[in-house]
């Protein structure tokens, strides 16, 4: 005999949450968190630069609003991303008595984004969480589409979930602390969104790039929104990366990624991805997709903001070298986007727009066309 019974878990659970960019905004965190508690106690997970930086400054605010607060932290960096820092985290919480009515807010960058939200994810088959980025990277690109993860020996982000935050806090004034190279990290991303999705953005830029890299008025907060938006617009048409849309977000990043790999990661995140989008624009240019005028804007406005034209002379003498560019081949036909072995790009068709038809975001790209690419940027 067999017995069948049917579980009908169809309906849609509302992860729906806002995104609230401003300065100065540790009170109103913290009002709103008491007006609307995603639980009874929480515990803030951050850095050990952060916490030096702005600890007290969130701890007090949500003090002052009557909420029953305290903070871990673990050592900065992606070398934390890790099982040993999420089960060390998940295990102070225990000793603290924190149980399912508890949240967590992740008061950071992207690797505090990342660890605490799979925490979160997973702390008793999971626990709400608020996002307070306080890099531009976090703010822009890592804070929007629920994704959180840890790295294993193996590769980065192995260890995973999607689990959206209740809400997302952007303060502008933390990205005063932040040095330069960390900021355009994060501007990269922005000037990403807004090739693939948003050419008013790309014009805002190239308006306001040396104000918005100052910090300046709120030129800064406006094109952070923007960059945002874009991504939400993405992330709320492909949640669960099943519909192949979210792959344009990968614009820059095949060769991007592989530079940095070859690299062995010295080459920071957001100016591997600007070598990356000049690559991609040329082979797009060569390729009768792009116009060359649009790909001289881009490159424009990259180089206005502060980015490199040409790769650091080490990493450029090596893709010189036979074996250094057959390792940075065997690289990219590994990508994630990668189809058989056959490398496949985002392309632009213009200033805002991907080259796609139909449901396909990605272009195969040949070995004479990455060439041509590398030849941008060398
Ligand atoms: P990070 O979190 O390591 O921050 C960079 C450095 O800046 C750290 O030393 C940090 O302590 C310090 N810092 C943070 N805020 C500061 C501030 N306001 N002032 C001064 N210093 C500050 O790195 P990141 O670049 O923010 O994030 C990179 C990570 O994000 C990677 O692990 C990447 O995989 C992940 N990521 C995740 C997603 C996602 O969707 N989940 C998207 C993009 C990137």
């Amino acid at each position: 005999m067999m017995i069948k019974i049917k579980l009908n878990l169809q309906g849609k659970v509302d992860d729906s949450y806002q995104v609230m960019i401003g300065r100065n905004l540790w009170a109103a965190i913290a009002k709103d968190l008491a007006e609307n508690p995603p639980g009874k106690k929480c515990v803030v997970i951050t850095d050990s630069m952060v916490i030096d930086l702005y600890g007290e400054k969130i701890l007090s605010a949500l003090c002052d609003a009557g909420i029953d607060a305290c903070a871990l932290y673990f050592s900065a960096g992606e070398a934390s991303k890790n099982p040993k820092t999420w089960l060390g985290l998940a295990h102070e919480m225990l000793r603290l008595g924190y149980g399912r009515d508890s949240f967590i807010i992740a008061l950071g960058g992207g690797v505090v984004g990342d660890v605490a939200g799979f925490l979160a994810s997973t702390y008793m088959r999971g626990i709400p969480w608020v996002q307070v980025p306080t890099t531009l990277l976090a703010m822009a690109d890592a804070s929007v589409g629920g994704k959180v993860g840890i790295d294993l020996p193996l590769g980065k982000n192995l260890l995973g979930a999607f689990h959206q935050p209740k809400a997302v806090y952007a303060d502008i004034d933390c990205l005063k602390t932040l040095p330069r190279a960390h900021l355009l990290n994060g501007m990269a991303e922005v000037v990403k969104s807004s090739l693939i999705k948003d050419a008013a953005l790309f014009f805002l830029l190239e308006k306001k790039g040396k104000e918005i890299v100052k910090l300046k008025g709120d030129a800064i907060a406006k094109t952070l929104a923007r960059s945002v938006k874009v991504k939400a617009t993405v992330v709320e048409k492909d949640a669960h990366e099943t519909l192949g849309l979210r792959k344009i977000l990968n614009y820059g990043h095949t060769m991007g990624h592989g530079l940095e790999t070859l690299s062995n990661y010295r080459l920071l995140h957001g100016f591997a991805i600007a070598f990356g989008m000049r690559a991609a624009g040329r082979i797009a240019v060569e390729a009768g997709f792009l116009k060359k005028s649009d790909l001289d804007r881009q490159n424009r406005l990259l180089k206005k903001l502060g980015f490199p034209s040409r790769l650091p002379a080490r990493l450029a003498v090596l893709l010189k070298s036979k074996s250094g560019r057959s390792k940075f081949f065997i690289i990219l036909a590994r990508d994630k986007k990668a189809k058989s072995g056959r490398v496949e790009m985002v392309l632009l068709s213009g200033i805002g727009r991907v080259k796609h038809s139909g449901k396909e975001w990605t272009v195969p790209v040949g070995e004479k066309f990455i060439a041509l690419g590398l030849e941008e940027i060398m």
